[in-house]
């Protein structure tokens, strides 16, 4: 059989509490049926006691047989013993009794209906009532008689110890009804802790399941399932419960797989796009780097002759500033013709007059020094700079230059020839106008033309 949480819990509780407080109910209720009879016990003791301070041995005595009923003794006795018991619903009879030896006799009975006589035997040997002749006792148990069932309470008379008793009898049924009431109260003590019990333990199973269901509502909500996946043999609640974690928990692994797999996907198109970064930072700086070569390119051509590969005017102009700036430093420029180039193209055509051109920068460029400039000033004229050079030595590279130049042959296409220059040179003075140091060397090669061109002339310092 199938039980649910609810009733396991129930059931179970239940049973705690009835075991529990069926152990507790029996305790109290066998404690105060032995509490009553100790009640009873000691009450029918002490009456029994008081009534034997009343009563006189040498009155009793005189009692012995029927024929002493009549005397008033015995009347007023029996009066007082009836007054005694009427004054109390519980008791039925008081009587007194005598022992000679192991006779045991009736003297007063305060019974209206059937009293014994004075004087008759009692045949039963009680053992509480036998102990009674010598000191107070009481019935352990209900004890019964022609008079009926009784328990009874006795006490030896003080000054008869051993030879009269006073005898308290208590209705049984009177004892029962007690006892009666002992058992209902705890019947319905019994009944109330009952209800209380299941009203208690359907109250926690209710709670305890209450939260089960709201964790397992909590668990499909989380992960919702599909009813049929829970099949019907799934147990109770708790089988519920952890079906249920064990969806969730599967659902999650997945979940967490599905989201790795995300986060590897993820992972590669960064790489992917870091390695596509990559490439195009890296051909943005070659673009950046060609750039630079470009514009060092046209750097480079802005300040060169577009024919010869010299350094132009400009350049050289700015060069020639940038020298002169400098107050220190000691230099010259050679200014140089070519002696009758119109000549040349005339003759041989301005192509050939090209290829003459380029032939003579590359015989200068031969006689120079590491550290000096060649430019082309003009058309065919050309301007050296020779930094830290005095005048003499200028002068003496010059007529090098104008010796290596006359001495060069010229191969064209069809015909060898060759050509001469005029050389101007000006040392700069400190603090000079460089336009005047210019002038000068112009007019020195001016010079050297009007004196019959291939030659050099310096210009006085
Ligand atoms: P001089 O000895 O007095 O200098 O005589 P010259 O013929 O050289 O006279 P000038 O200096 O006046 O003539 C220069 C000529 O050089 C004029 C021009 O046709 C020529 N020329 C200038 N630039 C170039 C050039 O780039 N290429 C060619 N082929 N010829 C040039
Ligand atoms: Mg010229
Ligand atoms: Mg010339």
């Amino acid at each position: 059989m199938r039980l649910s949480i609810f009733s396991k819990l129930f059931l179970s509780h239940f049973a705690a509490i009835v075991l529990v407080s069926g152990s507790v109910g029996s305790y109290f209720y066998f404690s105060a049926i032995d509490n009553l009879m100790q009640a009873l016990r000691s009450r029918l003791q002490n009456s029994a006691a008081l009534i034997s301070q009343g009563l006189d041995v040498r009155d009793l005595d005189q009692i012995r047989g029927v024929g002493d009923m009549a005397t008033p003794v015995y009347r007023q006795y029996i009066e007082s013993l009836r007054a005694f018991a009427n004054a109390n619903p519980d008791i039925a009879f008081i009587y007194v009794m005598r022992k000679e030896g192991e006779r045991v006799s009736f003297v007063l009975d305060s019974d209206a209906d059937r009293p014994a006589v004075a004087g008759e035997e009692y045949p039963h040997r009680i053992p509480a009532m036998m102990e009674g002749f010598v000191r107070p006792s009481v019935d352990e148990v209900i004890t019964g008689d022609r008079w009926g069932y009784f328990l009874s309470g006795y006490s030896p008379l003080k000054s008869g110890v051993g030879q009269y008793l006073v005898g308290i009898d208590m209705y049984a049924d009177r004892v029962q009804d007690k006892f009666e009431q002992i058992r209902l109260a705890g019947l319905l003590s019994l009944a109330f802790s009952l209800l209380l019990a299941a009203i208690f333990s359907s109250l926690l199973s209710r709670s305890f399941t209450r939260r089960i269901r709201n964790l397992s509502q909590r668990f499909t909500a989380v992960t919702p399932i599909d009813a049929t996946a829970i099949p019907e043999a799934a147990g109770d609640e708790l089988d519920q419960l952890s079906m249920s974690f064990d969806f969730m928990a599967t659902q999650l692994t997945a979940n967490q797989q599905s989201l790795q797999h995300a986060r590897d996907e993820l992972e590669k198109r960064v790489d992917d796009r870091t390695v596509e970064l990559v490439r195009a930072n890296d051909s943005l700086l070659e673009e950046i780097a060609e750039r630079r070569r470009v514009e060092q390119r046209l750097e480079a051509a802005s300040r060169t002759d577009y024919l010869t590969g010299v350094l132009n005017r400009r350049a050289m102009t700015r060069r020639l500033e940038q020298i002169a700036g400098r107050s220190a430093e000691e230099f010259c420029v050679i200014l140089m013709d070519i002696d009758h180039f119109k000549q040349v193209n005339d003759r041989h055509g301005h192509d050939a007059g090209d290829q003459v051109l380029l032939r003579i920068v590359e015989e200068m460029r031969l006689g120079l020094r590491e550290t000096d400039e060649l430019a082309r000033w003009g058309g065919e004229e050309f301007l050296l700079l020779l930094p830290q050079t005095a005048i003499a030595a200028a002068t003496s590279l010059a007529e090098r230059l104008c010796s290596r130049l006359a001495a060069a042959t010229i191969d064209l296409a069809a015909q060898r020839l060759t050509v001469t220059g005029s050389f101007g040179v000006a040392q700069y003075r400190h603090g000079e106008d460089l336009d005047a140091c210019l002038k000068r060397a112009d007019e020195a090669l001016y010079s050297a033309k009007a004196q019959g061109r291939n030659r050099v002339v310096t210009s006085p310092n």
